[in-house]
């Protein structure tokens, strides 16, 4: 994708990205990002735009913010040393563990801040989409925090797929809206989000769940988990006594990834995006989107997307539900494009062995969508021998046991070798 800024551009928008100067007052990134929305979303997007502007670095809110992340959801999460698992890779492995976060993922860190900004904006209640449910549970917990009602879209296709977190995001407090257009899965999820919003954009705040979509949410969400790379930075010069050689996270939108890479820019560290490569190349085989991906745009931004030669978005594919997007945020099509990140992807099957690997060598059950992260690092290790490597371990895979019940885990594969 480098051919889509000229080379001596690249340099001048990587210092702009490290200096954080970007998204511009435009809310691009580059070529990237921006706001494209029909004229009825466009009065909701700037009343949004203008309260971040005001409210976000505000010394009270971050008081409020950071208390919050301290005493409700659980951090600083854990940096954790893996020796099994060092050892069997001749890596040094470093675990970020946001599954340590309360309801078991990054998410909750954006949901509870933008929880915080709405009741911040006066916004009466709370609207969010969701689509495998995990931000769903997150904005209906960060919602009966600062206690907002709250109603999460959620595609048909979904709510079957997803029944047991509709239950939780029910025991939260929230609605839960069946949504039965499109293809009735996250897409139509936001789609019909955005519309709900149109209706009362004062009186509603759409708590978005990634780095996607229009200005200003790109650059609120990274704000917002950019705690993740923070804590892991210092985390890694005091229990490791120093930055890794590279850093993984695995990418659907985009939201843990730019958590853990943002404060990480400046450094002389790899970074690495995992994508999903689902079951092969194939048109809907796959969630690869930096990896096979072209230009266009999607829910509002000009961000690299699956689509086929018409420009009709394509179908996607992952085992891991939360990477199963046919976007990606605009900030990393950028950051491809600079070279400062590498995206790559791996398959359905890699992504499954790895989460065995982890569960046996570290007794920790990770995501499907964070063993894709791993599947990699541990490739990246074979090749690389003796690198100390850090691993943004998204969330906890416990969500996960219906679908890996279908590929049972092996008996004694915990062997040592
Ligand atoms: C939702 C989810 C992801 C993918 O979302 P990003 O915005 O790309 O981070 C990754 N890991 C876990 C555990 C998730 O729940």
């Amino acid at each position: 994708m480098s051919a889509l800024i000229a080379a001596g551009e690249a340099k001048t928008l990587l210092d702009a990205a490290i200096r954080g100067e970007l998204p511009d007052e435009r809310g691009r990134f580059g070529p990237f990002g921006g706001r494209y929305v029909p004229e009825t979303l466009v009065p909701a997007f700037e009343r949004l735009e203008k309260g971040v502007r005001e409210h976000l670095h505000d010394p009270a809110f971050q008081d409020a913010f950071q208390r919050e992340l301290r005493e409700w959801v659980g951090r600083p999460t854990a940096l954790t040393f893996a020796p099994r698992l060092s050892e069997k890779w001749g890596a040094e492995v470093w675990i970020k563990r946001e599954d340590l976060a309360h309801t078991g993922a990054h998410k909750i860190n954006n949901a509870i801040g933008q929880a915080l900004l709405a009741k911040r904006l006066g916004a009466k209640r709370i609207i969010a989409e969701t689509g495998a449910g995990q931000h769903g549970v997150a904005a209906a917990a960060a919602c009966a925090r600062v206690g907002l009602p709250c109603s999460v879209y959620m595609g048909t296709v979904d709510m079957e797929r997803q029944a047991p977190n509709v239950d939780r995001m029910l025991r939260l407090g929230a609605e839960v809206v069946a949504v039965e257009s499109g293809d009735k899965t996250l897409r139509a999820a936001i789609d019909e989000a955005l519309r709900a919003w149109v209706t009362d954009p004062a009186g509603i705040y759409y708590l978005l769940g990634s780095a996607v979509g229009a200005h200003p949410y790109p650059y609120l969400v990274r704000e917002l988990q950019s705690v993740i790379g923070q804590e892991a930075r210092q985390q890694m010069i005091d229990q490791a006594g120093g930055l890794p050689d590279a850093a993984f996270a695995c990418v659907g939108g985009g939201s843990n990834a730019i958590g853990l890479f943002y404060p990480l820019l400046a450094d002389d560290i790899e970074l690495i995006g995992v994508e999903a490569g689902g079951t092969g190349d194939g048109l809907g085989q796959n969630a690869a989107t930096l990896a096979t991906g072209t230009p266009g745009v999607l829910h509002g931004a000009y961000t690299i997307i699956l689509q086929n030669e018409d420009g009709q978005v394509r179908e996607t594919h992952s085992i891991s539900a939360g990477l199963d997007y046919s976007g990606v945020g605009p900030e990393h099509a950028l950051l491809q494009a600079t070279g400062r990140v590498k995206y790559v992807s791996v398959q359905d099957d890699e992504a499954l062995e790895a989460l065995h690997e982890l569960c046996a060598a570290e007794g920790i059950l990770t995501a499907l969508e964070t063993a894709h992260a791993y599947a990699h690092a541990r490739k990246y290790a074979a090749l690389n021998p003796g690198k100390r490597i850090l691993i943004g371990n998204s969330g906890r895979g416990d969500k996960d046991l219906p679908t890996l019940t279908q590929y049972p885990a092996q008996m004694g594969s915990h062997d040592g070798a």
